[in-house]
């Protein structure tokens, strides 16, 4: 641990105010503390971060490369102090400053660079390699632009950009001499008997480097992201001659690569912009991991011993033909030769078996854009073909005019992993049948994980600190310790400071909420959060029907003894999905009519802070008392939210899906309100052309809710607002709102009930924590180390 006293932080703080920021104490804003407070943090990283690289070039250590589109790191600053050990002495230096700690922790830019689930398992895998000391980099896209931002006008959601480089990025060190020549489209010719590709655009990626410090800062990797410049220099003559904007063109149409994420993390498009994306921090990434590779090796055919590269889902699956083009085309390899080379190198996660959101790219704009690859995938393709004769049913990777990158991901890697039990099973089944018959051992399964750092010792100091009290410190990076709870929670003073950490964080999250969205809610009521991307497949409409529903059970009997609840939704939605658009409507219009009912007054609340992210997460997380995981069976190919309101005693309220399955194994059923629909049932009623409607007619509660939403109840400016919907659920309903509703509405039933009787409710809470030590994204990535990577950590004596 680093010895450092209050008074020499302080006085580094004091210096990078004065020399890094050039400002005098008196006149210092909240961003000059802040950035000092950080770059002093920083300074502590660069030490561990200089010596993991070193360390791991003196043992010439295996390497992971993860190749990912998504990173959603959030804020790093109380991450950085907390792994560093210094977190209570930065809060003690910053008071002795006249500076406020939590504020100036809030006044980080919260970094946004993905859409939801696959962006967070990013970020939490690239603390868990810093953790655990396995040598790695991340590399991705440094979007200007990450998420947009949500605000709702009139109850709708309304997208405005989000500009997180507004300011200098404290983390980052720019990179310019690591600098990569991408190419794109022009043409293919045949040099002394090599093909060769000459590119008929290029642009440059530069690097930038946010060093990821594990905890207690015994390691630290690389995040590296690649921003585009234009490879040609400024037109001066054209400037001269006062033509300023074409002056400027190829400036504006490189940067346009890095400029935004796009929004959208459950279709597909097959935008040629994301495609040249997708290429560019692949090809950067492989044109680093090759450099550094040949600045120790000379023998490319042992690359697959040094280097692991794994695909974050389809998105850099171009990986596989482009490490084949530089093996063979720029280095000379044989081409089946570069092929086992890189297989052996590359590995892909599945996250989805949504059909909608499986990349496919029509062949006519992967040649124009990638005409080298294009060629090189039909080679991959045939070869594949003609190594597995006899097969009937042979499934390539170029069909009906398309590439599809889920075959051809699968294809170029040694191992294929779904990220939790049920999704790698049905990756088995419904996604890659063909492919996982000729390649039985192909496909494996990781579980996903959260960092227990981020997740539980930083967002929720009150239960972190119970739990250390109660079990000792070494539970942070070793969770299973979390079991050491378990013969505490029929401790009745146990059970009490459980109650209190879980209220102190409500009282918290309630005066926030008075702030940011006008609405009193009372602390003592049962929190219930459904927090996640707004997709039909996460069900939030069920959850909206099923607060209708109660609110008229309420109205009907008010003097009835009801458990209060304050229902808390967020979420953001793609701006092109008006399904989802319109979910988000009405919850807002649901929320305006029962928070101004004075017949329910706090019996029923509804929340929708706008903005859900990271930081939104983290208030969130620890003053839940109910967590929200209601997918329609066989959509959620994991889910990662689960598992932080696991680890921070909230139960579940859930269908068999994703890693709930696996959540409810180690919890126990008496800990976890099932209900719905198995992933088998949803098959067999969908056969059925008439279970909508079936099941409408069988739930009175249901045609209550439908008719109060036909007559216009909830938007009396529009009494019509909701016709489309309500038709859509009697007629469509493709993810059986209607077929779980009454299951749901009775578990929602159970949760009363338990939550009434307090001690019982405390234990089930309390179980949650105790048995969430398997959801770390530590034993995630010792699987990846184990069964993917073949890699040790460099930590081990
Ligand atoms: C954890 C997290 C997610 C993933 O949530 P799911 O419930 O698994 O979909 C999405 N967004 C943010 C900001 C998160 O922190």
């Amino acid at each position: 641990m680093i010895d450092l006293t209050v008074a020499t932080l302080k006085s580094d703080i004091l210096r990078h105010l004065t020399y890094t920021l050039g400002k005098d104490a008196p006149n210092a804003s909240l961003y000059d503390w802040r950035m000092a407070l950080s770059f002093t943090m920083r300074d502590r990283i660069v030490e561990p971060w200089f010596a993991s690289t070193r360390r791991t070039w003196a043992e010439d250590h295996k390497r992971v490369y993860y190749l990912s589109m998504e990173y959603l790191i959030g804020r790093l600053l109380e991450d950085a102090t907390i792994n560093l050990g210094l977190r209570d002495l930065a809060e003690t230096a910053m008071n002795d400053l006249g500076q406020d700690f939590r504020a100036l922790v809030e006044d980080e830019p919260d970094a946004a660079l993905g859409n939801g689930g696959l962006g967070r398992l990013a970020a939490c895998f690239m603390e868990s390699m810093a953790t655990l000391g396995c040598p790695a980099y991340g590399y991705g896209i440094r979007y200007e632009h990450g998420l947009f931002r949500q605000r709702f006008e009139g109850g709708q959601q309304v997208e405005t950009p989000e500009d997180w480089l507004n300011q200098p990025h404290a983390w980052e060190f720019p990179r310019p001499e690591a600098a990569y020549t991408i190419g794109f489209k022009g043409t293919v010719e045949s040099r002394d008997g090599r093909d060769m590709w000459l590119p008929g655009e290029t642009v440059l990626a530069s690097a930038h480097d946010t060093p990821v410090v594990g905890w207690q800062g015994k390691w630290a990797n690389t995040l590296r992201l690649w921003g585009a410049m234009p490879t040609t220099q400024f037109d001066l003559e054209r400037f001269n001659r006062g033509d300023y904007a074409a002056a400027a063109e190829p400036e504006a149409l490189a940067r346009t690569l890095s400029r935004v994420l796009y929004p959208d993390d459950t279709t597909y498009q097959g935008k040629e912009l994301r495609l040249k994306q997708e290429f560019f921090l692949t090809s950067a990434a492989l044109q680093d991991i090759l450099r550094r590779y040949k600045a120790g090796h000379s023998d490319l055919r042992a690359l697959p011993e040094h280097v692991a590269i794994q695909m974050n889902d389809t998105h850099p699956s171009i990986a596989g033909p482009e490490l084949i083009r530089l093996l063979s085309d720029v280095h000379g390899m044989p081409f089946e030769d570069a092929l086992d080379t890189a297989r052996a190198c590359l590995g892909y996660t599945n996250h989805t078996l949504l059909p909608e959101a499986l990349e496919r790219w029509a062949t006519y704009t992967f040649g124009n854009v990638l005409p080298r690859h294009m060629q090189i995938i039909e080679r991959i393709d045939s070869w594949h073909r003609r190594t597995n004769p006899n097969t009937p049913h042979y499934v390539g990777i170029v069909k009906h005019h398309e590439v599809r990158m889920g075959e051809l991901a699968f294809i170029m890697s040694h191992k294929v992993n779904g990220v939790s039990a049920l999704h790698s099973d049905l990756v088995k089944q419904n996604l890659f049948p063909e492919l996982h018959l000729l390649h039985p051992d192909r496909i494996i399964n990781e579980t996903n994980g959260v960092t227990p750092r981020r997740w539980l010792k930083m967002c929720n100091r009150p239960l972190a600190g119970l739990i250390s009290q109660t079990i000792g410190d070494g539970w942070e990076d070793d969770l299973d310790r979390l079991k050491g709870l378990e013969p505490h929670v029929t401790d009745a003073g146990f059970l009490s400071a459980f109650g209190v950490a879980k209220r102190q964080n409500k009282v918290a999250l309630a005066h926030w909420i008075e702030r940011d969205c006008g609405v009193t809610v009372d602390p003592d009521a049962l929190f219930d959060v459904q927090v996640k991307r707004i997709h039909e497949y996460k069900r939030q409409l069920l959850n909206i029907l099923e607060t209708i529903s109660r609110w008229d059970a309420i109205r009907k009997n008010p003097t009835g003894n009801w458990v209060p609840r304050v229902k808390i939704f967020g979420g953001k939605s793609a701006p092109g999905y008006a399904v989802a658009k319109e979910i988000i409507h009405l919850i807002n219009d649901v929320a305006s009519v029962v928070n101004a009912d004075p017949l329910t007054g706090d019996l029923l609340k509804i929340v929708y802070p706008a903005n859900y992210n990271v930081s939104m997460a983290e208030r969130l997380v620890p003053a839940a008392d109910l967590s929200e995981q209601i997918s329609t069976a066989g959509k959620e190919a994991s889910g990662t939210g689960n598992m932080k309101f696991m680890m921070n005693g909230a139960p579940t309220i859930g269908t068999l899906d994703g890693a709930n399955v696996e959540i409810l194994q180690e919890v126990g059923a008496e800990n976890f309100f099932l209900f719905g629909l198995t992933a088998a049932e949803v098959v067999v009623r969908r056969q059925d052309a008439e279970h909508s409607r079936k099941a409408i007619e069988a739930s009175q509660k249901l045609q209550d809710v439908m008719q109060m939403l036909a007559e216009g109840r909830f938007s009396p400016d529009q009494r019509d607002r909701y016709h489309g919907l309500v038709h859509r659920m009697w007629h469509s309903d493709y993810f059986l709102v209607a077929s779980d509703f009454d299951a749901y509405v009775a578990a929602q039933a159970e949760a009363d009930a338990a939550y009434a009787n307090r001690n019982h409710w405390l234990k089930m809470a309390a179980l949650n924590t105790a048995r969430s030590g398997f959801f770390s994204s530590d034993r995630t990535i010792r699987g990846y180390m184990r069964d993917i990577w073949s890699v040790e950590s460099a930590l081990q004596p």
